[in-house]
């Protein structure tokens, strides 16, 4: 499409702009749940979003929306070309397709119940008591079950259609095929690290960290990547999360651990590598493809790349040290910045996920990606997921959880019925990996700009490449124009590689 945009065209875009502004205030309740609502308000705010997005659900099923997309469709049948235009018209007409197959019913259910079931999954997690959580999870796997057989293709697995909700083109296949071969490199790794003569000293992170130092020190970090405290703000809730209301509000969220240093800065670092996606996107594509991120694993390269690739390099710490030895005289008295630097990168097998190393936070992700499929076809029941779980947990990590509170129970995900969820984590940190490459073969040295503090340029060109892009491409479409490749397990191998081979002297 060129030229002046038609009648049609520009209903199309108010349509979904308006669209967009309803479902902003579903999720700027949906934050305010995680943050701030008193626990007995819990049941109105269940009704209030299952409200919201019955209406949401309605306007991206309005029969006009049908009628809008065909008609544009023949209008530019056979003009192709990656424009914005086409980019908008096509994935409009992905997500009217998905949303009329499922029926308004299902989907103010699915909103209503997985409210419900991450309240319960909060007190059943704090009791370690895993037959409190269970209804619930009965619940939500039949509701998603019941999901993916509404909207998925005849003959594919179920799983395949709750993957496509988050991954936009991926299936199961594709994952195994990457998720394989990572693996047999990542268990090898740790075997690898286990057997080195190394040991970074963990007691220096697990030292006192005063809580109230460190919600000075995590938002100092997020500022100095780029990060703009103007157009967001970051609060506390029991899951990290970002959540990009739109333009110029984007709400970050932490957690924090006196002892336990890495969990709020880190995770400050990787829900602001999230959020500078959402701040970077076209102000004024807001509510239309154009004005939205490619999918989860793409937004996941960006925090999985500011958290690790950027947080934790030695470079980041040259800055860095110094501002932290002052912000935690005592815990950082005569520790070295290669101390410090090796101590945040420790490599152990450990229960939880968000905690984990980045060697072995992969081989989480897996263990999940292995229990979600028979779960969703009806192989696995819900019942048999603590003992699974333990049981694969055991044959990837090593461990055995003492409970299922650091065991099955541990993530939000499956109370809040994402499922299909997990595996975009994993392909988050190949594609991470892939654009740093790129990233560093346009700008040269970046460890070195990261010493001096200079963190814009690495933003610029995330921004120019990936987060002003919009849903111009999708993820495999996208990776291929700016880095030449298709999706791989072998740089992020590479990259750990040398990163854990110089920590643990391999
Ligand atoms: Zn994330």
């Amino acid at each position: 499409m060129s030229g002046p945009h038609s009648p049609a065209y520009l209903e199309l875009v108010e349509h979904l702009q308006q669209t967009a502004l309803l479902g902003s205030c579903a999720h700027l309740l949906g934050w305010d749940e995680q943050t701030y609502l008193p626990p007995k308000g819990g049941e109105l705010r269940a009704n209030q979003m299952a409200l919201l997005s019955g209406m949401v659900h309605e306007r991206a099923t309005a029969p006009r929306m049908g009628e809008l997309l065909s008609q544009l469709e023949e209008e530019t049948a056979g003009a192709g070309g990656e424009t914005p235009e086409a980019a908008n018209l096509r994935e409009a007409r992905r997500s009217y397709d998905r949303a009329v197959c499922m029926p308004k019913r299902l989907v103010e259910e699915l909103s209503r119940v997985t409210i419900l079931s991450q309240q319960a999954w909060v007190e059943a997690r704090q009791q370690k008591d895993f037959s409190k959580f269970l209804p619930w999870l009965e619940k939500v796997v039949t509701l998603k079950r019941e999901e993916a057989t509404a909207v998925g293709k005849d003959g594919a697995p179920l799983y395949d259609a709750l993957l496509d909700d988050y991954e936009p083109g991926m299936t199961t296949d594709m994952v195994h095929a990457v998720f394989t071969p990572l693996r047999e490199e990542l268990v090898a790794l740790v075997q690898q690290i286990a057997g080195s003569e190394r040991s970074p000293d963990r007691s220096l992170i697990t030292r006192e960290y005063p809580i109230e130092a460190q919600r000075r020190f995590g938002p100092r970090a997020a500022e100095a990547i780029g990060f703009d405290f103007s157009a967001g703000r970051l609060d506390e809730a029991a899951h990290p999360f970002c959540s990009g209301i739109g333009p110029g509000d984007c709400r970050l969220t932490t957690r924090y651990d006196a002892h336990f240093f890495p969990q709020a800065l880190f995770g400050t670092l990787h829900e602001a590598g999230h959020g500078l996606y959402e701040q970077g996107l076209q102000r004024d594509a807001f509510g239309t493809p154009m004005g939205h991120s490619v999918s989860l694993g793409i937004h996941e390269s960006q925090s999985r790349m500011w958290e690790n690739f950027v947080g934790r390099s030695r470079a980041f710490w040259e800055c860095f040290f110094e501002p932290a030895c002052e912000t935690f005289p005592e815990p950082l008295a005569g520790v070295t910045l290669d101390d410090f630097y090796r101590s945040v990168n420790i490599v152990e097998p450990s229960f939880i996920r968000v905690e984990a190393d980045e060697v072995t936070y992969n081989l989480h992700i897996m263990l999940r990606f292995e229990l979600e499929q028979p779960l969703i076809s009806g192989d696995l029941r819900a019942a048999d997921v603590p003992a699974v779980w333990n049981e694969t947990f055991k044959k990837y990590i090593g461990l055995t959880p003492p409970d299922d509170a650091l065991g099955c129970m541990q993530d939000v995900h499956w109370s809040g019925g994402l499922i299909g969820y997990f595996p975009t984590y994993a392909l988050g940190n190949m594609y991470a990996a892939q654009f740093y490459n790129a990233a560093e073969a346009e700008l040269g040295n970046l460890h070195e700009q990261f010493a001096h503090g200079e963190f814009a340029p690495l933003r610029d060109w995330l921004r120019t490449n990936i987060h002003e892009r919009g849903q111009l491409y999708r993820a495999d479409r996208l990776l291929k124009a700016v880095t030449g490749q298709s999706l791989s397990h072998e740089p992020l191998v590479a990259h750990l590689r040398q990163k854990f081979g110089a920590i643990y002297d391999l």
